[in-house]
């Protein structure tokens, strides 16, 4: 077999043909499934389903002999606190614990900051003229559209395979309106990608227009290995301190893909100037999370090995379906030499390259088959991919012979799609 590229038209017309009828034979078999977001599947999350008992009936005094049914406890539980100090890589004083979602803690960071502004800035962010957001792409939908929400320019920069081009990064924080830079900074969403501890120490050290700039270092997928590797991610708030920077890194990371993803705990954390900033916002908010859904993770989770262990028997789950995807991709694709595809240690999707021009083409052909995809272009700031060729795979979520009959059916509309753009 040649690749689709030294193909002639005759043996295109042909290739194109036998496509044609056996999409033809997907759609007559009325699929329906979804790869569209990063879910855990519903067997994951059975594996937390202990923990709807806990704490139980009469346990709810904490370490410290607080009740946790009560108010207050804004800052979350110590020992909760102290049980994840490791995963934030932040000593337990300098965390805070909200409730189960770590978008919102993000949403409540950007609001403070633009009503109140960060330490270190002189006003609001709201009252700049205009400010703009750095977005590592291909990125995370959620981190465009919260920030694009509040008028917020997003500013794309290619990742490398080793987090975001830092030369370009350099040269665009230079200018006073770049506020932030999103970052995921192990297993990215979606390219699976680990930041080099190079590309940490230039974050950290880098030069900014802005006094009062931010990283905000999403780590969503701290715990979530795929293989044997343990990626070596360097510590930010070490770097930064280091670095003269301390209030330069903002935290977030949350056990909704490790526990519940409706009813996990989310976590904020940074220099004890950030932490306090937040709170003192943050009280005026509430008046304190659900301590009982910490003490509930406490029981179950117990310590840094049970987060550990639990984590394996996620991978055990979900690693088949990463390997079904990759191994459809690597038999159908590889042969005709036009797509690229990623093959991540851990996280939660994988990108498939298509060729360029095609990636809305494929969603909407895959739309028809019965398989629905993330939309084309979601992956970059303002849902516009220029070459139109990124498409994220997500495989947690279906059945693992669900992924597999939907990775044969996105590689064969990815051939159709290629097979059109050559002939036409
Ligand atoms: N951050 C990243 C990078 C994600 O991929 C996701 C979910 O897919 C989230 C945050 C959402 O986190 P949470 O459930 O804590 O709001």
């Amino acid at each position: 077999m040649s690749t689709l590229a030294r193909m002639d038209a005759q043996a295109l017309a042909a290739l194109h043909r036998d496509l044609t009828r056996d999409y033809e034979a997907l759609k007559g078999r009325k699929l329906s499934l979804d790869m569209t977001r990063g879910k855990p599947a519903p067997e994951q999350l059975d594996l937390a389903s202990g923990m709807l008992a806990l704490p139980g009936n009469r346990d709810h005094l904490t370490q410290s002999g607080e009740d946790a049914r009560n108010y207050g406890g804004l800052q979350g539980l110590a020992e909760v606190r102290a049980l994840f100090a490791p995963v934030l890589g932040a000593p337990a004083a300098q965390i805070v614990v909200g409730n189960n979602s770590s978008l919102a803690m993000m949403h409540d960071f950007l609001v403070y900051a633009l009503l109140r502004g960060v330490p270190g800035g002189s006003k609001p962010w709201s009252k700049e003229e205009e400010i703009a957001i750095l977005c590592p792409v291909p990125g995370y939908d959620r981190h465009f559209a919260l920030a694009e929400s509040f008028g917020i320019k997003l500013v794309p920069v290619p990742l490398t395979g080793d987090g975001p081009n830092m030369d370009e990064v350099e040269r665009l924080v230079a200018d006073t309106k770049v506020k932030a830079i999103w970052c995921v900074p192990q297993y990215s969403n979606p390219s699976g990608e680990t930041y080099s501890s190079e590309t940490v120490e230039r974050l950290a050290r880098m030069k900014t227009g802005a006094g009062d700039f931010r990283i905000l270092w999403d780590n969503a997928y701290a715990l979530h290995h795929l293989g044997d590797e343990r990626p070596h991610l360097r510590n930010i708030l070490d770097a930064c301190s280091e670095a003269g920077n301390p209030d330069r890194p903002i935290i977030f990371a949350s056990t909704s893909k490790v526990t519940l993803a409706g009813a996990g705990l989310a976590f904020l954390a940074g220099s004890p100037t950030n932490v306090r900033w937040y709170l003192d916002s943050a009280g005026k908010r509430t008046i304190g999370p659900d301590k009982l859904n910490q003490l509930r993770h406490v029981r179950f989770l117990k310590d840094l090995k049970g987060i550990h262990d639990h984590m394996e028997k996620h991978r055990s789950l979900i690693a088949p379906k990463f390997a079904a995807v990759e191994a459809a991709f690597e038999s159908r694709l590889a042969p005709y030499g036009f797509a690229n595809w990623t093959k991540p240690d851990g996280g939660y999707f994988i990108i498939l390259d298509v060729m360029e021009g095609t990636a809305n083409r494929v969603v909407a052909l895959a739309k028809a088959a019965g398989l629905a995809l993330t939309p084309a272009g979601s992956t970059h700031p303002y849902g516009k991919d220029p070459l139109d060729k990124t498409l994220r795979i997500a495989p947690t979520y279906p059945s693992l012979a669900e992924v597999k009959q939907a990775a044969d059916a996105v590689t064969l509309c990815a051939l159709l799609a290629a097979c059109e753009k050559r002939l036409a």
